[in-house]
């Protein structure tokens, strides 16, 4: 997907800030951080929106939550807890149409959100 910038991050086409990489996943810190940590966490996949999601993409999204979880074991907000969130599409705040998981923590969340 050539006009895709998380797709573009992945090629090592644009800057980022990679925390973690494997096979199927890349996170990196988010441009315009929310909260003390903010990392994206994305498939190498590209799936414009959860809506897209397959049948044989259930192990991928299950992985996800592992490397986050992991993350945050690393950065040290497991203890105090955290916020995993995945915005879809224009009214749920879906501004780049790859699908990513937001990692959030460091700070006290608020809820409702905005
Ligand atoms: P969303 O609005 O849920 O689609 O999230 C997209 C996120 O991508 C936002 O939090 C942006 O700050 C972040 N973002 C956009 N461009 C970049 C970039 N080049 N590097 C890192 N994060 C980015
Ligand atoms: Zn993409």
């Amino acid at each position: 997907m050539e006009d895709c910038i998380f797709c573009q991050m992945i090629a090592g086409e644009m800057d980022s800030e990679i925390v973690y990489e494997d096979e199927e996943v890349i996170a990196f810190k988010d441009i315009e951080p929310q909260a003390p940590v903010h990392f994206l966490i994305i498939p190498k996949k590209h799936i414009p929106t959860l809506l897209d999601l397959q049948e044989g993409d259930k192990e991928l999204v299950g992985h996800i939550y592992q490397v986050a979880a992991q993350l945050a074991q690393q950065e040290g907000i497991a203890e105090d807890g955290f916020r995993i969130v995945s915005n879809c599409k224009e009214a749920g705040g879906q501004t780049v149409y790859h699908i990513h998981y937001h990692l959030l923590g460091g700070r006290n969340l608020q809820w409702p959100p905005g």
